[in-house]
């Protein structure tokens, strides 16, 4: 097979050895002689295959007792509208903290939905850097507060969160759940499309406070009510039973390879590796975004000039390196390093980067 370095935004790459286990058993979950692609979402293997799956995020998010997971659908942007249709009640406010692209999405279906803020921004700076959290005024009628941990398109990240107190805080962890330890606790309602850390697209993992639930209006459709859907235990309608099984196998990858602190530490060692790569060219390349804000998932830097950026990306491909290009709204380079990404593969991206500028710099 031809070796390339899949640097894919998302969908991104899984590990080798949950794409082997997915291929042998393909024709034959677990001795049942039938593929999990042609099984009931209400059979005993489904069942076990998705309970075990919400007890599996539990135990590596160390999520406590007062809380549901569920696994919906229609990605990420299915949960910008159902955030505010199920959590900004009328006379109320769902206050937003703008960090780029996927927020500002976020915040658009909100504004449809009902009264937005916009608590924090860092528009003004070109969303080079994650808004700062400390001392942000919530309008006195908050419903809840949101927030994107990682900004995939920018390439900034949270790396501490604030105390909202009583009002609910809710993020979109799309592009760094399980990349690293979180205190779910500090968070009423976590978001996240499967398809960069956790296994293919079609599933969209949520973990929400029960208490939060129990206050969703009774008028919303059952197939956008969360509570429906907790209720459920994700079974209220057919589920996306191939994407659950295979975030079943990545999660399970995950805990054999140190659970969220073992994910950090590997993240941490590659994202050091390409930033000091940038770091030390001497401007031959530089990173979009501030350093306190760089996101350890998706690392953006542009090259020197246009003209070089064009023969680094094809130089790139032709080296086998995959979805360097950066996206549309940022331009540049992004590499995304989410947890599948080896060591082996970040060096394989600095070595290049540094023989690129010893023979263009
Ligand atoms: N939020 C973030 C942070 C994302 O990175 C993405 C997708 N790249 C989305 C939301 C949208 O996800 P989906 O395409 O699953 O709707």
């Amino acid at each position: 097979m031809k070796q390339v370095y899949n640097f894919n935004a998302g969908p991104a790459g899984l590990p080798g050895e949950v794409m082997h286990q997915a291929q042998e058993e393909l024709l034959d979950l677990q001795g049942t002689g039938l593929s999990v692609l042609e099984i009931s979402h209400r059979s005993k293997e489904y069942e076990q295959i998705n309970d075990e799956t919400q007890q599996l995020l539990k135990e590596l998010l160390h999520i406590p007792s007062g809380y549901e997971v569920m696994f919906v659908q229609g990605g990420a942007s299915m949960q910008f509208a159902m955030v505010p249709i199920n959590f900004l009640p009328a006379g109320r406010v769902a206050s937003y903290i703008h960090s780029g692209t996927w927020s500002g999405k976020a915040i658009a279906e909100a504004r449809k939905m009902g009264d937005t803020a916009i608590a924090a921004s860092s528009e003004a700076d070109h969303f080079t850097k994650v808004p700062d959290l400390h001392g942000i005024n919530l309008h006195p009628e908050t419903a809840y507060v949101h927030l994107t941990s990682n900004e995939t398109i920018a390439g900034t990240q949270y790396h501490s969160f604030a105390d909202t107190g009583e009002v609910p805080l809710i993020a979109d962890m799309s592009s760094d759940i399980l990349s690293r330890p979180v205190d779910v606790s500090n968070f009423a309602f976590i978001y996240a499309g499967a398809q960069k850390n956790l296994g293919p697209s079609g599933v969209t993992v949520v973990i929400a406070e029960r208490e939060l639930l129990s206050r969703i209006p009774a008028h919303i459709p059952d197939i956008m009510n969360y509570r429906i859907h907790a209720n459920s235990g994700s079974l209220y309608n057919t589920p996306p039973v191939f994407a659950v099984y295979i975030v079943n196998l990545v999660l399970k990858w995950i805990r054999n390879n140190g659970g969220a602190k073992g994910m950090e530490q590997r993240n941490r060692l590659k994202a050091d590796l390409l930033y000091s790569t940038i770091d030390q060219s001497g401007g031959f390349y530089s990173g979009l975004a501030h350093k306190d804000s760089r996101s350890l998932m998706n690392a953006t830097f542009r090259v020197m000039n246009d003209e070089l950026e064009l023969q680094f990306l094809q130089e790139a491909e032709q080296n086998g390196f995959v979805g360097l290009k950066g996206h549309r709204d940022a331009g540049h380079m992004r590499a995304s390093l989410y947890n599948a990404v080896t060591y082996e593969q970040c060096k394989a991206l600095a070595d290049f980067m540094v023989d690129f500028q010893q023979r263009f710099g």
